[in-house]
Parts: C-alpha cells; structure tokens; sequence
C-alpha cells in the first residue's frame, strides 16, 4: 500500500506562493502539480543556490578536450599547422559528439548540443572560453542561470543547424552558443531601453562585429554556425524577460535542466553510436 505523503508546506513551483504539497493544483496560480511531485523544491535550489552554468560549462568545456586530445596521440604528435596545435583527431571528435558530417548524415540530432562543448585547438578553446568567461556571468545575472543556459545551447542548436543544412561540414565550438549570447544580450539591452539598455546593445553589436571580423580572418571558421546562432540568440531573447533580475519560472527552469540532461545523454550516444565505425577505421553509421 502506497504510503500518503506527510503534509507540509512548500513555495508553488510556478507562482511561489506558499501552499501544501498536498494540493494538485495551485489555488493561487491554478499550475497543475504545484510542487512537481515534491521537486520543485530541489528544482529551485539547483538554479538558485547550487548551480553556477558558467562554471559548469567551463568545467565540461576543459574536461572533454584534455579528453579528447588523451585519444588522440598521433595528430598530437605530427600538427599539419599552427593553428592545429593540440586539435585532437577528427575520429575521436565523432566519437565524443561532433556535428555535421558523417554525425549528421546518421541523423545524430544530439550533436546539436554536444557540438557546443567539445574544442578542435588550444586556441580555438582559449578564445572561446574568454569569450564564455566575458558574457556568461553577465547574462546570469541579468537573466537568472536557467535562462543563460537555455540561451546558450539553443543558440548552439540553431547555429549548428543552420551550418549543418547549409555547409555540412564537420564542426564544434562554443561560438554558435556565444554568438548567441551576443545576440540576445543586444535584444535584451534593445528590448529594456533606457541609458543602460542602449550602453548595453551597443557593446554587443561591437563585440559580434569583432567576432565576425576574426571569424572570417581565419580559415575553417564555421561563420554560417556563428550567424545562425546569433539570430537563434536574437529571436530566443524576445521570448525572455525584456528587464533583469526577473523571477525564473518552473518552465525555464525545467527546458534548462533537460537541455543539460539531454547534452549529458548525448555524449554517451555518440560514443555508443561511433564507436563500431571508430573501430573498423571509417566514419559510417552504426546502425
Ligand atoms: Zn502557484
């Protein structure tokens, strides 16, 4: 026999007016399941207190190319340029959840977002994470976490999409995802007015002008990856708060956690998907 939950007081995961866990729908908001069948509570805390995705992003950012370069031996050893310092092999890119090419071809529709995290050069990392250390922090504060983070890898979706329809070509990087932030933080600032919000959009359309201008100076540069992602970031900003500091519903907060859930998942599909054809030397679909 199911035991009945002890009655307790909780904040509604939408409206954030205290309530019981007992109720199945708000009586102050009318949200269905007010207390997400007793995770709104650890739904808040991870956003408010216990998550820092700029961090996180870093973090992962570094660990996947120290891993990625650890099975790469041979390109490490013999780098065909300068700019392919310390780029792991196209292989092992696949592997861990490259997109376009062959992934793309296999309909691996998670490399979306895995692309975003995984790096091809020291530079191509070290610039990137500049980049994510600049604006990252900023739109955390002025948007709330689960909207930086939702920003971030759908701008990488829309970037990574419109690259892999319109070139095909192999990719990965951050950019798609900073672009993004670019774009939507000059939405944003464009959006709120005022002597900030102008101050704001005009740093912002500075710093995509220099992005553009350094994308197209160096070779193999994904521009339409960064274009795509900096309209995606435009557009996903108009569906945000046009003022910071504004409350992050449940609904965010949820998109955000599955985004990070479904990255996390696509890792190990890649692996699991690319490591037969890894294996037998070629890039083809396991399936
Ligand atoms: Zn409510």
């Amino acid at each position: 026999m199911a035991k009945a939950r002890e009655s307790r007081a909780v904040l509604c995961s939408k409206c954030r007016q205290l309530i019981s866990n007992q109720e199945k729908t708000c009586p102050h908001c009318g949200a269905l399941q007010p207390d997400l069948f007793g995770y709104g509570g650890p739904l808040r805390a991870l956003f408010r207190d216990s998550l820092d995705p700029v961090n996180l992003l870093t973090g992962a950012s570094v660990t996947l190319y120290a891993g990625s370069l650890l099975g790469s031996f041979e390109t490490l050893l013999s780098p065909p340029s300068l700019l392919d310092i310390g780029s792991p092999s196209g292989k092992v890119l696949y592997l861990m959840g490259m997109t376009g090419g062959a992934a793309w071809a296999c309909g691996h529709l998670w490399t979306l977002l895995t692309a975003s995290l995984l790096h091809g050069s020291i530079l191509h990392i070290f610039f990137n994470l500049q980049w994510l250390r600049a604006l990252g922090p900023m739109t955390v504060q002025l948007l709330g976490p689960a909207r930086f983070v939702v920003l971030f890898f759908l701008s990488g979706v829309g970037g990574f999409l419109l690259s892999n329809v319109v070139s095909g070509t192999p990719t990965i990087g951050a950019s798609c995802g900073l672009f993004g932030l670019m774009g939507g933080l000059m939405v944003f600032g464009w959006r709120r007015g005022g002597t900030i919000g102008a101050a704001m959009k005009s740093t912002m359309l500075k710093y995509a002008a220099i992005g553009f201008a350094i994308s197209f100076a160096i070779p193999n540069v994904n521009n339409w990856g960064h274009a795509g992602g900096f309209l995606a970031g435009m557009a996903i900003a108009f569906l945000m708060p046009k003022f910071e500091g504004r409350h992050e519903g449940r609904g965010v907060q949820l998109l955000a956690l599955a985004l990070l859930v479904a990255t996390a998942a696509g890792f190990g599909l890649s692996v699991w998907q690319m490591w037969a054809p890894f294996q037998n030397g070629g890039a083809v679909c396991a399936s």
